[in-house]
């Protein structure tokens, strides 16, 4: 037994320190970013935000509102084939250019995943995504698919440490998520005692990444969009969204009606109730990571984005950065222990 005993940090435990600025106004503020992935030679632009692959986040509806932000979706995996040739008919390159097909490990995923890409050259990103990225299995599933598709943007997840996040790159991923236990309906910290704080996660596995010139997504852990600007001004490259995008008509679930109000349900897909969904039951020798809530209906996921995109253009006007690539440079953090005044939060 080791004990690290530097501390490690959450988004709740530091604020972004203001700096003198020459920006005179939000608007000049870019948000777009633009990318060259290491392995594909692909290039990519857009706000480097992305829908989470959760079955009421990374919907065909969520895809259609926020291509128009040049935001990404990453569509999650159980959709039929027959869905996916539909949505394809239906919708352009500017909106498949705004979407990730997001995959699991199996044979049969691998299979599936062929057959979606194969329907249409103008998806460019694969997702491949376990809860649990150390796995060797995983690994050689990342280089098979870098093998079947080198002109693919594939991103590989999740891990939460410099080491894994290099061998990731090198097997072939362009792009590694990292989170493990941040999420607002995520039980596995709790469940297994597993975790990083997702703030000290994205510094130390951002250097491993831009050292190799792979990148990172932040996945997990936002609750307000000041979080996102914390993620980003703590070196991610983009940063992955579920609950802050939850209970909207996007969502493409059923709205709950109780007592005049409308509501919406809201689930980790390792819940006990995703898997009866899509496996039928729990395996026995596992138990579940994650849990269900039900949440206030929003409305359209619109009103939610521009909250968001606000924010974000604020906090680089605060520390004078006139694009978010810029934010990582200009951030210093500062370690606390308050952050905003509760008087009013009953
Ligand atoms: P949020 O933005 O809601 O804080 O985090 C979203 C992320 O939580 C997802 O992208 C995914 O990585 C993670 N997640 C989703 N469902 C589950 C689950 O059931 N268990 C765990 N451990 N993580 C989950």
């Amino acid at each position: 037994m080791r004990i690290e005993s530097d501390l490690k940090l959450g988004f709740k435990d530091v604020l972004i320190r203001p700096k003198r600025s020459t920006l005179n106004s939000r608007s000049q503020v870019k948000l777009y970013r633009d990318f060259k992935f290491k392995h594909s030679g692909l290039s990519w632009s857009g706000i480097p935000i992305i829908a989470a692959n959760m079955d009421t986040i990374g919907t065909f509806e969520m895809a259609k509102s926020l291509s128009s932000f040049k935001i990404l979706t990453a569509i999650h995996k159980y959709y039929s084939i027959y869905d996916w040739e539909n949505f394809i008919k239906k919708n352009s390159k500017k909106v498949l250019k705004y979407i990730m097909v997001s995959t699991g490990i199996s044979n049969s995923s691998l299979k599936k995943i062929k057959q979606i890409l194969s329907l249409s050259n103008k998806l460019l990103y694969i997702c491949i995504d376990v809860a649990n990225g150390y796995s060797e299995r995983f690994v050689n599933f990342v280089s098979k698919v870098r093998n079947m598709f080198p002109n693919k943007i594939i991103c590989a997840g999740n891990v939460v440490t410099g080491e894994m996040v290099e061998e990731l790159i090198i097997s072939g991923a362009d792009l590694v998520k990292v989170g493990i236990g941040p999420g607002s309906v995520c039980t596995t910290r709790i469940k297994t005692g597993i975790g990083y704080p997702q703030l000290s996660a994205v510094i130390e596995c951002s250097d491993a990444a831009h050292g190799l010139s792979g990148q990172i997504i932040s996945d997990g852990g936002c609750t307000v969009s000041g979080d996102i600007s914390k993620a980003f001004g703590g070196g991610a490259d983009f940063v992955m969204l579920g609950g802050m995008l939850a209970g909207h008509k996007e969502s493409e679930c059923e709205i709950i009606k109780e007592n005049g109000k409308k509501f919406i349900l809201f689930y980790g897909m390792s819940s006990k109730l995703a898997m009866k969904r899509y496996i039928g039951d729990i395996y026995r020798y596992r138990t579940s990571e994650g849990k269900k809530v039900k949440i206030i209906f929003k409305g359209l996921v619109y009103n939610t984005i521009q909250d968001i995109l606000g924010g974000l253009r604020s906090a680089c006007t605060y520390v004078g950065a006139c694009k978010i690539k810029e934010l990582t440079k200009r951030t210093t953090f500062i370690r606390v222990l308050e952050q905003e005044n509760r008087i009013f939060n009953n």
